[in-house]
């Protein structure tokens, strides 16, 4: 396809180098064209063939001739007479001078005696330089002719200059036979086959003198429109050209141009591989650039995607955050929700302990009340009724039993005085040993069949605190001492005091069950009991807890190794020497 191409393109070329040849021929020709006819027209020309022979006239055309050769640049002029004989020429001074030669057998010649201008192309058969002849008839005033005149040009100038194209030039006459051409080796030479016919047409104008017409193979072809030819060139080689030629009316020339298809060829897989290349190029190129947009395609996709991630991840945080703030709301709201709740059931509690406590004291108050109460009341109606009988003496013992009742209550009613106590009665400096010594005293009915062991120095220093206090906390821990180990069999209480830490510890000790983990807290809470209702009201250790506390020491209970209870109480040892008792 690209060898059709650039067959057509040669041709084309071909072509365009053949116009150019053939103007450029044409024109050549043409300066010289009307020349014989200007000549001819000149007298000492006419006076040349004329008769009787004027020999100083020949001498001065010859002189004029030469001089005109020169002047138009062609190679000979010359004049003859009607027999074509040379009477006068440009080269009249040379040795080869056409002067007495006969031209009678050329074309040219026999066409301008004829009366019409005559054209040939040639070698000199004198000269044996190629040239091509103008002719034209020289007349006399009436018409008549009186012989020829003729022009030779060369046109070697014109051939060198196409040896410097790449084109091959050749001008075939119409014999076929190559007479001017840019390679010398064709010429001369036959394209077409040297029939009799033609050399002997050749050889009657003796167009190529004494030069020896061979033949020049060839062969022709047609391929793709385009003619080409196959010669062998100078060096014998076979070539092939595409071939254009036209005819030069003016001349009845062939031109031809030939050019070389090998060269074509070269130059179509030149340009084949060179479009390929370009091709190759583009395609890389596109390639290239496709692969840049696939990659860059690809790496705006992952950034899309990468965003789109990013965003769904952010999308997803932010859901979280959401979520989770959410929850940590709820959470916030549940507690505050569970902190309320928590108050309120903090505060139900409070009450519902509260409640208990009153319930607690209300069991136990209404017991230690309602029970001496109806007990009195009992008393009071069968002294009542004794009385009715005259039986005076026993009822007194009922409203002694009445008093002595009364006076229980009104101890209660004193405890619960003591529940609501002055904190901030005066404190005075104690001899320990004196307190407890009154406090067994007190109890010491209570305390039958125990043994009570008193380990509490007479010379401890002296501590702080209220002397009527001191011992109420002191017959309570002992009253609980006792009922604790009122089951125990060989039961014992011991009393005793230490200095230690800066201050005195006094510890009241049982051999009864103790006091177990469960309770031990709550045994100094008001109403706090575990005995039966109307044993005791269960504020006994509380009392005695706040009055320890007004003391500056702290209550302690704790179950000992042996079993049992041991209650500490810590006294603040008095800076003073102690006060006699209160
Ligand atoms: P009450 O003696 O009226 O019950 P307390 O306040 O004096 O009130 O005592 C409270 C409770 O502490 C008692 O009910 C008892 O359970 C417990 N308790 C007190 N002292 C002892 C002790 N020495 N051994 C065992 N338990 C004790």
């Amino acid at each position: 396809m690209a060898t059709k191409l650039y067959l057509a393109e040669g041709n084309a070329r071909a072509k365009a180098t053949l116009d150019l040849t053939l103007q450029a021929l044409d024109g050549h020709l043409r300066r010289f064209e009307t020349l014989p006819d200007l000549l001819a027209d000149h007298d000492d020309v006419r006076a040349a063939l004329t008769t009787p022979v004027d020999l100083a006239a020949r001498a001065r055309l010859n002189q004029w001739l030469a001089q005109k050769s020169a002047q138009l640049d062609s190679l000979d002029i010359y004049v003859m007479t009607p027999d074509g004989m040379t009477v006068a020429a440009s080269n009249h001074e040379r040795t080869d001078s056409f002067l007495g030669q006969n031209f009678s057998y050329r074309p040219y010649f026999q066409a301008a005696l004829g009366g019409e201008k005559g054209r040939f192309y040639a070698i000199g058969t004198t000269s044996g330089v190629r040239g091509y002849y103008f002719a034209s008839p020289v007349r006399t005033a009436a018409g008549a002719v009186l012989g020829v005149i003729a022009v030779k040009i060369g046109l070697d100038v014109i051939e060198a200059e196409w040896r410097s194209q790449d084109a091959r030039i050749i001008v075939t006459d119409p014999e076929g036979i190559v007479f001017l051409s840019s390679d010398p080796a064709w010429l001369y030479k036959g394209l077409r086959p040297l029939t009799p016919d033609r050399l002997e047409r050749s050889q009657q104008s003796r167009r190529y003198a004494d030069v020896r017409l061979v033949e020049l193979p060839n062969n022709r072809s047609d391929a793709w429109g385009v003619n080409s030819i196959t010669l062998a060139d100078g060096a014998g080689e076979l070539r092939e050209y595409v071939i254009v030629g036209r005819l030069l009316p003016r001349a009845d020339w062939t031109v031809q141009v030939l050019l070389d298809s090998h060269a074509l060829h070269v130059q179509a897989r030149l340009a084949l591989a060179t479009g390929m290349l370009f091709l190759g190029a583009v395609a890389a190129l596109g390639l290239a650039f496709l692969q840049r947009r696939a990659r860059l395609a690809e790496r705006f996709a992952l950034q899309e995607s990468a965003k789109a991630e990013l965003e769904r991840r952010v999308d997803e945080r932010t859901a979280d955050l959401a979520r989770v703030n959410h929850l940590i709301e709820a959470e916030v709201a549940e507690r505050r929700l569970t902190e309320a709740e928590l108050r309120r059931t903090q505060s139900d509690l409070v009450q519902a302990g509260k409640l208990a406590a009153l319930g607690q004291m209300s069991a136990a108050l209404s017991h230690e009340i309602n029970q001496p109460l109806a007990a009195a009341r009992n008393y009071a109606d069968s002294a009542a009724i004794l009385i009715d009988r005259g039986e005076g003496a026993r009822a007194k013992d009922n409203i002694g039993h009445i008093m002595s009742l009364i006076d229980r209550m009104a101890a209660i009613a004193r405890h619960l005085r003591q529940v609501a106590r002055k904190p901030d009665a005066p404190l005075k400096d104690l001899v320990l040993a004196d307190e407890v010594a009154e406090a067994l005293a007190l109890v010491g009915p209570r305390l039958a069949g125990i043994a009570v062991t008193q380990a509490v120095p007479s010379d401890l220093p002296l501590v702080r605190g209220g002397p009527v206090r001191m011992q109420q906390v002191l017959v309570n821990l002992l009253s609980n001492a006792a009922d604790a180990v009122a089951e125990v069999n060989g039961a014992a209480i011991t009393l005793a005091a230490t200095v230690s830490g800066g201050k005195v510890q006094l510890t009241v000790r049982d051999n009864g069950p103790g006091v177990s983990a469960a309770i031990a807290d709550r045994i100094f809470d008001p109403f706090f009991t575990t005995k039966q209702v109307g044993s005791g009201l269960g504020l006994g250790l509380s009392i005695s807890y706040n009055i320890m506390k007004d003391f500056g020491g702290d209550p302690r209970v704790a179950t000992a190794a042996d079993s049992g209870a041991v209650f500490t109480m810590e006294l603040m040892i008095a800076i003073q020497q102690a006060e006699a008792a209160e």
